[in-house]
């Protein structure tokens, strides 16, 4: 997949809210790699999210947020401008923000990966305060049919 790096300059930020504020599950790590890397390590991280079905090979990745371990992929780019503007779009997704494919161009909406978390935390919270509790804590909302960061 060959991607026109120039089309970086026009990938858009996300918009309220999840333009700023808390992402979802803490800071994300970040992965900076060469960009011709992106997609590829794009593709095979996402494919180890459950349920998560991967575009068609011909739509590139400039970048990816995978929720499954709170990563942000992102290509080394030298322009400073450049990478703010990536690692802003990219972090919407960690706030929890999902568009449509194609350079962040369409509208937003609440991703599934919201309600991965949100299954998380409650597992999370009944798991302490009933830990012997042997039947909670088998849950599978990551089992729903999520779709492309
Ligand atoms: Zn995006």
């Amino acid at each position: 997949m060959r991607l026109d790096w120039r089309q970086i300059r026009n990938i858009a930020p996300p918009p309220a809210p999840y333009a700023q504020g808390p992402t979802l599950a803490g800071p994300p790590r970040l992965r900076e790699v060469e960009p011709s890397a992106v997609d590829s390590l794009c593709r095979v991280m996402l494919s180890q999210v459950p349920g998560l079905r991967l575009p068609a090979p011909n739509v590139g990745f400039f970048e990816c947020y995978d929720p499954w371990t709170n990563t942000i992929v992102l290509p080394m780019l030298p322009s400073r401008r450049e990478r703010q503007r990536i690692l802003l779009h990219a972090m919407g997704h960690a706030r929890g923000g999902e568009h449509a494919e194609g350079l962040g161009g369409g509208p937003w909406r609440e991703a599934w990966w919201t309600g991965m978390y949100k299954a998380r935390a409650e597992r999370d919270a009944a798991g302490s305060l009933v830990s012997s509790d042997a039947g909670i804590g088998s849950g599978s909302a990551a089992q729903r049919q999520p779709r492309r960061p």
